[in-house]
């Protein structure tokens, strides 16, 4: 299959896009595809709608895991290419859709040119923007007998040239978490308030608090940000003085300790307001992405995969802000996520206008290629 045909068979994704837990039709696709370049096996149903290709030598060598993510987002496509959205309000606007074409590339790709050692796992995920798929995938019995030794993944990242490779070692993505805090008090007449307990200030001091947490300096091993999603108080019914409400973070930080460090600190100060202004309180934590780590020899077969191919390498200073639920593959295997550059001029990820630019295709292929490459040809060194 040519470039033109992965460029026709991302159209197809994007224009038929499925949100998280439901990439039903999207899964057949990719196995449709899969099927015409012969792996030694394909496994579907994989933590959900995940597929999982795999080509094994038979041979002794590593086993290298590389992902693509393949869910679509809840947003109303603005463009009117003759690819667009068929779905009122679903739309490929992380690029996952290309995410998919390169990794359908690359299984063309090692079929026409195999490795002659080792095993190479090419998954789709599911469910990715809702920081589960990653989850099910590792969790799925089917997955136990894959057992990787190095993983990769890239995302494509506007704002950046195309065709860039973006990596580092260490975090390259933060852990990030949401979480919901419910403040229930009393209701009272709106005259009498004071006979009641009105969570307004508890919520104003909570904002406060929050805030004085915040630590934006990126170099900082310190760094923590927190985003207020929504708060509310009570309902607009005018006799009434409240006696509830809630607020909404997001918060992201460098690694799982920092970011358990925050929930101890944030859990501290709504337990001191609420005591003090005689609340009762719920906290759920909900989304949590682990973060990319980069392993050191990973990170490097990144690099040298991009210089081989004469690609531009970018040695990232600080991790993106982003969350990615690949942390979870990081967390249990050595490997790294990069970026791959995807045009300075490209709206940004989860725009409306946002498409996957294709002409970046090849440069996912070839980089995910030299990575094998450079895992086989230096694997004695690196026996774990
Ligand atoms: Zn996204
Ligand atoms: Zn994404």
């Amino acid at each position: 299959m040519s470039l033109d045909n992965l460029i026709t068979f991302r159209k197809e994704l994007h224009a038929h896009p499925e949100l998280s837990g439901q990439e039903r039709a999207t899964s057949q696709r990719i196995i449709r595809e899969l099927k015409k370049c012969k792996p030694s096996q394909i496994i579907e149903n994989l933590g959900g709608h995940g597929v999982a290709a795999i080509y094994d030598t038979g041979n002794p060598g590593k086993t290298i895991l590389f992902r693509a993510d393949t869910d679509a987002l809840p947003i109303q496509e603005t463009n009117t290419f003759a690819h667009k959205s068929i779905y009122d309000g679903v739309s490929h606007k992380c690029g996952h859709d290309g995410h998919t074409a390169m990794l359908v590339g690359l299984a063309q790709k090692l079929h026409r040119q195999p490795f002659n050692k080792g095993k190479i796992i090419l998954l789709f995920q599911p469910a990715e923007e809702i920081g589960i798929g990653a989850r099910a995938v590792l969790e799925d019995p089917k997955f136990e007998a894959l057992q990787p030794d190095y993983v990769f993944a890239l995302h494509n990242v506007p704002g950046y040239p195309k065709g860039q490779i973006v990596c580092r070692t260490g975090t390259f993505n933060p852990a990030a978490i949401s979480l919901v805090i419910k403040l229930q008090g009393k209701k009272a007449h709106a005259a009498q308030q004071e006979n009641g307990r009105n969570p307004d200030q508890a919520i104003a001091v909570i904002i406060t608090k929050v805030h004085e947490l915040q630590n934006y300096d990126l170099a900082s091993e310190d760094f923590l940000k927190f985003t207020t999603i929504f708060t509310r108080i009570g309902s607009p019914d005018y006799g009434i003085s409240p006696g509830d409400g809630e607020l909404h973070y997001t918060f992201r930080s460098w690694t799982k300790a920092k970011l358990e460090a925050a929930k101890s600190k944030i859990v501290q100060i709504i337990e001191t307001i609420t005591t003090q202004h005689q609340l009762s309180y719920t906290i759920d934590w909900i989304y949590y992405f682990a973060a990319s780590h980069n392993d050191a020899f990973a990170a490097q077969c990144v690099e040298q995969s991009a210089l081989k191919n004469n690609f531009s390498y970018h040695n990232k200073p600080y991790p993106f802000q982003w969350g990615e639920d690949f942390g979870l593959f990081t967390e249990k295997y050595p490997g790294a996520m990069f970026g791959l550059g995807a045009g300075e001029d490209t709206p940004a990820l989860h725009h409306v206008d946002y498409d996957f630019p294709d002409d970046i295709i090849l440069y996912g292929i070839k980089t995910f290629y030299g990575i094998a490459e450079k895992v086989y040809n230096s694997g004695e060194m690196h026996n774990r």
